[in-house]
């Protein structure tokens, strides 16, 4: 397919799914309102609290009375990411979505970039990182062995160094509604559904605060999910 020119979304739906991340919340809020004031369409932002057990959720509601666009979801534990971002793109309006981690290291900037390539006819704009700042040596070695895996045996076309930030057009979102597996590895179902998809480069930082929900176990049954689903 050759993208075709469109006009800007008329909604953009922000979808961040939250594990205990209430040190973080307060500049997420300050990041994301600055970045969407430049933005050439009205935002929701979805914010979804995966079963945190901190204040995440309390402080989620507090942003949603305060301000119509933000909208809170909370799942009733911890489901882990892949679920939580399902949960935000069933429930989001917008006619392009972003999906962003909700500790900054996804920044928010990026959407315009992003939404630019929408009107340009992309279905699909993901974030790739230049670089893994302040990511541990561990971390950075077995996302290369498992990428490699996975390129070599599940998803040819699995792009590297591409996490879950990305923006997605209604009918990518529609089409991802469609496949309902439970156990999802998103990133690899998006690959596979096709449409037309680039990528835009960031940088990743290190998070202002707070500390990684993926320990190893979770790392380890987020890679069997992504083989089998
Ligand atoms: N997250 C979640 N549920 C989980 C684990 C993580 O919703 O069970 C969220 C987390 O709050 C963050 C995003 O997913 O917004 C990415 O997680 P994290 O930053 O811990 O992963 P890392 O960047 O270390 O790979
Ligand atoms: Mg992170």
């Amino acid at each position: 397919m050759v993208p075709r020119k469109r006009s800007a979304p008329k909604l953009i739906s922000f979808i961040i799914p939250l594990y205990n991340e209430e040190e973080v919340i307060p500049e997420l809020r300050a990041r994301l309102t600055k970045a969407v004031s430049r933005l050439p369409c009205p935002s929701e932002f979805v914010l979804v609290s995966d079963g945190s057990s901190d204040r995440t959720l309390e402080i989620l509601e507090a942003w949603a009375e305060s301000e119509p666009r933000a909208k809170v979801l909370g799942l009733s534990r911890n489901f882990g990411q892949q679920a939580a971002i399902t949960a935000g793109l069933d429930f989001c309006r917008g006619d392009a979505v972003i999906v962003m981690d909700g500790d900054l290291q996804d920044p928010p900037e990026l959407a315009e970039p992003m939404i630019d390539y929408y009107t340009k006819g992309y279905d699909v704009v993901y974030g790739k990182r230049t670089s893994r700042e302040g990511e541990s040596l561990f971390k950075r070695l077995s996302a290369s062995v498992f990428y490699r895996f996975m390129r070599t045996f599940i998803h040819r076309e699995l792009p590297t160094d591409v996490g879950e930030f990305r923006l997605m057009s209604r009918r990518v979102v529609d089409a991802m509604s469609s496949i309902r597996e439970s156990h999802r590895f998103i990133r690899g179902l998006v690959t596979w559904l096709g449409f037309n998809q680039i990528s835009v480069p960031f940088e990743r930082q290190v998070r202002p605060a707070g500390v990684t929900k993926f320990p190893l176990r979770k790392m380890i049954r987020f890679a069997i999910d992504a083989v089998i689903s």
